[in-house]
C-alpha cells in the first residue's frame, strides 16, 4: 500500500514511454519519407541539370610528343603466341576446347586464352602519326564498355590494352557494364580479379538484360571525367591511340571523334587493318555503308576528317555534349539504330564528327552472333522507326517504301525526343543529306533509277538457253541452262543503273576478276563501283560488253560454258534480254556514278 504511488507513477511513465515510442516511429517514418523525397528530387534535378557540366578548356595549346617510348620499346621485344598481332593457332590437342569456345563466342576464345592479356601489337598507323604532336593539356576520360556474356580473356584484354597504352593520369575510370550476363566467371570472380589487378576498372551491373544502349547509358551516367569513351568488350587499343581522340574534343567540345577500327581475326587473332579509312553512311534500309574519303581529306592525311555516321561501338565524346543531346534515346531497345540516332543528332544539333586516322583500335568481328536475342519482337525495326520519325523528316518515306511494315510498328512515346529536337533547334535532315552526307544519294539513291534492261539473258543463236547462276555461292561461275522459271534456276537479271548485272533476288553481281580472253564470269557481291562489274548492253549488235576493255560475253555449245572473249561480232556473242528500257538506255552516258564536293561549302 505504501508503494501505491510508485506503482501508479510507474504505470504512467510506461504509458508515456509507449506513447513516446509511437511518436518516435511516426517521426522516423516521416523523416524517411522526406529523405526519400529529397533524394528522388535531387536525383531528378541532377539528371535534368546534366547540361550544366563544365566543359574542358585546355590550359595550354602547346603541342608535345605523347608517345610512351618505354612501352613501345617493351612491346617491341615481346615474343610468343599472338605477340606483335601475328596470327596464332592452337595445337590439335585443344581442338575440342576450341570448338566449344567458338560456339559460345563466335570467335576463337580458346586461342584468346593462350595469348597474353597485355600482348604487343604492331604499329600500322600512317607514317605521319609517328611524328604527330598533340596539345599538352588534354581532358580526362571515363571508358565505358558494355558487355553481355563476353569471354574472360577478350574482356580483360580490352581493359589492359586501354590501361597500358594510355597516359595513366588521363584515364579516370573504366566501367565494364554487365548487361545481365549469365556466365559465372563474370560475377564475383571478375570483381575480385579487377580489384586485385586493375583497381581503376569497375563493374556496373544491370538488373536485367537491357541491351547495349541501356548499358552504355548506365555507364555514362556514372562517369565523371571530361570525356566519355565507348568501346566494345572485345577490342584492343593500340600505340598512342588516346591523344588523337582527345585533342579535337579539347579544342571544341561538340566534336565527336571515332578511331579507325582495325580487324582482330576471329580465328587467329591476327591484328590487321580493315582499310585506310572511309566515311560512315547508310543505305535506305539503314544498313551501315561506307563512302570513300574525299580527295581533299586524302591529301590531308593523317589529319582527322569529317564522317557522316559513326560505325557505332567505338567513339569519344565530351560528357557535356553527350548529355546536352540527352545521351541516347532511352526508348531504343537492345541494339540497332543507336549509331544513326546519335550521329544524326550530333550533326543536326550543332556538333560534328570526325575520324582520327592516328587512333587505331582493333575489334573482333565475330564469325556469327552466339547470343539469342531477347524476345522483344522486332526491336531493330522499332528502333529504326523511332530514329526515322524523330530525325529523318521527309526522308523517312524512303525507308518505309522499302520496309512498308515499319509503318505498322508502334514507336512508343517519342514526344521527349521531338521536344529535344525543338529545344536544341536542330537542323533538318535535308541539311544533313546535302551538306554532310552529300555524296550518299549518288551511291544509294532514295528512289532507285530504273534498270537499263531486265529479265532473262538468252543466247542469240539458241533461244532455249539462258544465263543461269543456279543459286551458286559467291565465286560460282555463270553458265548456260535451259530457260525455265524453277526455284533451282536463277535466270532473272537486272542491268542496273549501277551498270552492273545483278541477280534480281540477291545482292550478287557478275564479276570478271581476270580480264584476259576466255575467262569465266563469277558471282560476287555487288560493289556498286563499276570496275570488274561494269557491263554494257548494245541492242543493235546484241553484244554484252564487259568493262572498258572491249571484251564480250560469249558462249560455247559444248559444256554450255560462258566466258569473256575479244569482241568479234560472232553469233556466239549475241544476246537477247527480255526487256530493254529504251528510255534509260538513251541516258546511259548521263548516268554517272561519281559525284564531287558538297553542294555548298560547310
Ligand atoms: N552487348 C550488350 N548487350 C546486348 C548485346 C551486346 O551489352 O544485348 C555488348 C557486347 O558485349 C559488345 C557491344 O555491346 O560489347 C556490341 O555488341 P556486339 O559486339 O555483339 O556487336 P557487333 O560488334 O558484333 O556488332
Ligand atoms: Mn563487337
Amino acid at each position: 500500500m505504501k508503494f501505491g504511488w510508485l506503482y501508479r507513477s510507474m504505470f504512467v511513465m510506461r504509458r508515456q514511454f509507449v506513447r513516446l515510442l509511437r511518436l518516435r516511429n511516426l517521426l522516423t517514418i516521416t523523416f524517411l519519407v522526406i529523405l526519400l523525397y529529397i533524394v528522388k528530387t535531387f536525383n531528378n534535378i541532377s539528371k535534368t541539370n546534366i547540361g550544366t557540366i563544365d566543359y574542358f578548356v585546355p590550359k595550354s595549346l602547346k603541342k608535345i610528343d605523347w608517345h610512351n617510348y618505354t612501352q613501345i620499346e617493351y612491346e617491341r621485344k615481346r615474343q610468343g603466341i599472338g605477340e606483335q598481332g601475328l596470327p596464332a593457332r592452337l595445337p590439335k590437342s585443344l581442338a575440342f576446347l576450341e570448338e566449344q569456345l567458338y560456339s559460345v563466342n563466335g570467335f576463337n576464345g580458346a586461342l584468346s586464352d593462350k595469348i597474353a592479356l597485355n600482348r604487343s601489337l604492331p604499329d600500322i598507323r600512317h607514317p605521319g602519326c609517328k611524328v604527330r604532336k598533340y596539345i599538352e593539356s588534354l581532358p580526362t576520360v571515363s571508358v565505358v564498355v558494355p558487355f553481355h556474356n563476353e569471354h574472360w580473356s577478350t574482356l580483360l584484354r580490352t581493359a589492359y590494352s586501354v590501361l597500358i597504352r594510355s597516359p595513366e593520369f588521363l584515364i579516370k575510370e573504366v566501367f565494364l557494364v554487365d548487361d545481365a550476363s549469365t556466365k559465372d566467371f563474370l560475377k564475383q570472380k571478375l570483381e575480385d580479379y579487377l580489384s586485385k589487378h586493375l583497381p581503376k576498372v569497375k563493374v556496373v551491373r544491370l538488373a536485367q538484360r537491357s541491351g547495349l544502349i541501356a548499358a552504355r547509358l548506365a555507364g555514362a551516367a556514372r562517369a565523371s571525367a571530361d570525356v566519355l569513351l565507348f568501346l566494345d568488350s572485345h577490342t584492343e587499343a593500340t600505340v598512342n591511340w588516346l591523344p588523337p581522340l582527345l585533342e579535337p574534343i579539347a579544342l571544341s567540345y561538340r566534336t565527336v571523334v571515332c578511331p579507325y577500327i582495325d580487324v582482330i581475326a576471329y580465328d587467329t587473332f591476327e591484328y590487321r587493318a580493315q582499310d585506310e579509312g572511309a566515311r560512315g553512311a547508310f543505305d535506305w534500309e539503314l544498313f551501315y555503308k561506307r563512302l570513300p574519303v574525299l580527295p581533299r581529306d586524302q591529301d590531308n592525311m593523317p589529319e582527322p576528317f569529317q564522317s557522316p555516321v559513326m560505325a557505332g561501338g567505338l567513339f569519344a565524346m565530351s560528357r557535356k555534349f553527350f548529355w546536352e543531346l540527352g545521351g541516347y534515346d532511352p526508348g531504343l531497345d537492345i541494339w540497332g539504330g543507336e549509331q544513326y540516332e546519335l550521329s544524326f543528332k550530333i550533326w543536326q544539333c550543332g556538333g560534328r564528327m570526325v575520324d582520327a586516322p592516328c587512333s587505331r583500335v582493333g575489334h573482333i568481328y565475330r564469325k556469327f552472333a552466339p547470343f539469342p536475342n531477347p524476345g522483344h519482337g522486332d526491336f531493330v525495326g522499332r528502333n529504326y522507326r523511332r530514329v526515322a520519325e524523330v530525325w529523318m523528316d521527309e526522308y523517312a518515306q524512303y525507308l518505309y517504301k522499302r520496309r512498308p511494315h515499319y509503318l505498322h510498328i508502334d514507336t512508343g512515346d517519342i514526344s521527349h525526343q521531338k521536344k529535344l529536337r525543338e529545344k536544341l533547334q536542330c537542323k533538318s535532315f535535308r541539311w544533313f543529306m546535302t551538306q554532310i552526307a552529300f555524296d550518299l544519294t549518288a551511291k544509294y539513291p532514295p528512289v532507285e533509277p530504273e534498270p537499263f534492261a531486265e529479265g532473262r539473258i538468252r543466247a542469240g543463236a539458241d533461244g532455249q538457253l539462258c544465263c543461269d547462276l543456279r543459286r551458286g555461292e559467291q565465286g560460282a561461275a555463270l553458265a548456260l541452262a535451259v530457260c525455265e522459271r524453277s526455284a533451282a534456276a536463277e535466270q532473272h537479271f537486272l542491268l542496273s543503273w549501277h551498270k552492273d548485272i545483278r541477280s534480281k533476288d540477291r545482292n550478287m553481281c557478275w564479276d570478271v576478276p581476270d580480264s584476259r580472253p576466255e575467262q569465266p564470269i563469277i558471282l560476287y557481291s555487288c560493289h556498286l563501283g563499276g570496275g570488274n562489274q561494269l557491263w554494257r548492253y548494245h541492242p543493235a549488235t546484241k553484244q554484252l560488253k564487259h568493262g572498258g576493255n572491249e571484251n564480250c560475253l560469249e558462249w560455247e555449245a559444248s559444256g554450255r560454258k560462258v566466258f569473256i572473249n575479244r569482241c568479234s561480232g560472232a553469233r556466239a556473242q549475241q544476246w537477247d534480254i527480255d526487256t530493254v528500257n529504251q528510255h534509260a538506255m538513251a541516258r546511259w552516258d548521263k548516268t554517272s556514278l561519281t559525284v564531287t564536293g558538297p553542294f555548298e561549302d560547310y
